[in-house]
């Protein structure tokens, strides 16, 4: 029998929320256009973002060390491990139950703790682009810096928030286990918030201080698993040019040669949209039939059957 066409699902902070109430309330409606895929007949498999969420475990780490002196700080990688199993805790019970309400009874859902190695001299570890946890005052940013030597950076207009590193993914440690559990039909959540970076050296893996884009590491694991699209669920039903200006222009395609134009152009913030359609582009010219889409969480559905979204092809 042939295989259901796979898609590779990358969410980002709206399906998660900001809290952990918010998060119980987010993963519902983040099931809701997943368990849609599923119902269209795909193979699903979802990774996605921490940039929230390992802020807040870290700050939280970093109290009770400055708390307790017998408890030393707890390394970014394993903040970023503590959030794939809480994030994935949520999605898996989330996502089963509405499987359920639909009438799929027996739902295969499972969390994989997932490593991706980096390149030890990537530059990014000396420059810092990835924000994460909470958002800050000027003031309050410079007090992080002095007392906490954090790098700090002002993100879009928003605030000021910590400014972590964040290298290129090289490899999933774990591909092998992802891809035999995607080929016994289980629907995986991996990657999450990019990855728990490692660096390797001999057999060893070291953790890294570091945060991976999630929207890189879903184009490599949407790669790896020789996916039809890479769907990347978002906060807007498409991605524009002249964004945010009046001469703003939504797009429903692009070819790759396009959207590179369009970045050299610099249509694409940093740290937002750009990784995104970066990400596309390099999922979709890495092999032919595969597309990617771009949209609002809320409209996946609507997405795949051509109704919106904007879609990236060779
Ligand atoms: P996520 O958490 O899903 O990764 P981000 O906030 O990182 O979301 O990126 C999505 C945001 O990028 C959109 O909500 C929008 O505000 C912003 N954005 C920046 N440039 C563009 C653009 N050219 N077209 C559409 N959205 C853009
Ligand atoms: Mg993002």
């Amino acid at each position: 029998m042939a295989r259901k066409p796979r898609i590779v699902i990358a969410l980002g902070g709206n399906a998660l929320g900001k809290t952990l109430p918010e998060q119980m309330i987010a993963a519902k409606t983040t099931s809701k256009a997943i368990a849609d895929l599923v119902e269209e007949g795909y193979q699903v498999v979802i990774s996605h973002g921490n940039g929230p969420q390992v802020g807040m475990i870290n700050n939280a780490m970093a109290a009770l060390s400055r708390e307790n002196p017998n408890q030393p700080n707890t390394p970014l990688s394993v903040c970023v491990a503590m959030s794939q199993a809480y994030i994935g805790y949520d999605l898996q019970n989330a996502l089963r139950e509405e499987l359920r309400n639909r009438k799929i009874m027996d739902p295969k859902v499972v969390t994989m703790v997932t490593q991706i190695e980096v390149d030890a001299d990537d530059p990014a570890f000396d420059h810092p682009t990835k924000p994460i946890g909470h958002f800050m005052t000027e003031e309050q940013a410079r007090h992080a810096e002095q007392a906490y030597g954090y790098v700090m950076m002002e993100d879009a207009g928003r605030g000021w928030r910590r400014a972590v590193a964040s290298p290129m993914p090289k490899r999933i440690v774990e591909m092998n286990a992802i891809r035999a559990l995607v080929e016994a039909e289980q629907i995986v959540i991996a990657c999450g918030g990019g990855g728990i970076p490692v660096t390797m050296k001999g057999n060893h893996l070291t953790g890294a201080s570091a945060v991976i884009d999630k929207d890189h590491c879903s184009a490599l694991l949407a790669k790896e698993l020789e996916a039809e699209f890479l769907i990347i669920l978002t906060a807007v039903d498409q991605v524009a040019i002249n964004y945010g200006r009046p001469d703003v222009r939504w797009l429903s395609r692009l070819t790759c040669q396009q959207a590179r134009e369009y970045i050299a152009q610099g249509h694409f913030a940093p740290g937002s949209m750009l990784p995104k359609v970066e990400a596309a582009v390099s999922f979709a010219e890495s092999g032919s039939g595969r597309t990617a889409l771009i949209t609002r969480l809320e409209r996946a559905r609507e997405g795949i059957l051509g109704l919106t979204g904007t879609r990236i092809c060779r």
